[in-house]
């Protein structure tokens, strides 16, 4: 898998593009714009979902028009997230001065344990509560994609409509729990590994 990150939107939220070699076949994880960078790196591919980590408008405003341009791509988010996609008050859009467009609609709602079929693998969905209601964790291989939710050396806020600390806490300890180590790519700034986020991060109070 070729995995490449761009920061996009008002607040530079991460786009991931990943690209399986073998089918070909391509997914994005959350879309803060539509830029000509991001459609330069995606023209000539297949693009088969557009997985969404939540709600929030900096990871949803180039949704539309990706949409658009790969109308056969399908639109992911969690159910309890699934709302804020047209809806500019719960996803912030009008607190930052951002629209989203009224006519937006997942097709696929996603719950957790959901597995999406990507070329010869599967992408399994982590119901990752506590940034926003219906954030989720996408993995696949050894990678992880967790939003707002963890961040390296950090944790999502939960100071917004529908975030809980104590639940994001656990969210965060259920993916520490994962056997093994993992990449993750979280929605702002750098990617991290989960065994170093285990040992260094310091807003998570997990025990073994
Ligand atoms: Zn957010």
């Amino acid at each position: 898998m070729i995995i490449r990150t761009i920061p996009l939107g008002p607040v530079r939220a991460n786009t991931y593009i990943v690209t399986d070699e073998k089918s070909g076949s391509t997914f994005i994880v959350d879309a803060g714009a539509y830029n000509p960078r991001l459609e330069r790196l995606i023209n000539d591919k297949k693009i088969e979902y557009i997985l969404l980590t939540h709600g929030h408008f900096d990871h949803i405003m180039g949704v539309s028009e990706l949409k658009k341009r790969f109308p056969d791509a399908k639109v992911c988010i969690h159910e309890a997230d699934a709302p804020m996609l047209s809806d500019d008050m719960l996803s912030l859009a009008f607190a930052f001065g951002a629209g989203v467009d009224k006519d937006l609609k997942a097709d696929i709602i996603l719950h957790d344990g959901d597995e999406l079929p990507f070329g010869d693998k599967k992408i399994r969905v982590i119901h990752t509560p506590g940034h926003t209601k219906g954030g989720v964790t996408y993995m696949i291989d050894d990678c992880m994609f967790t939003g707002d939710t963890l961040f390296c050396g950090s944790v999502g806020r939960t100071d917004f409509p529908g975030g809980d600390s104590k639940e994001l806490n656990d969210s965060i300890c259920r993916l520490f729990d994962i056997d093994g180590d993992f990449n993750v790519y979280p929605g702002h700034d750098m990617n991290t590994t989960l065994s170093d986020e285990r040992k260094n991060n310091p807003y998570v109070d997990w025990r073994k």
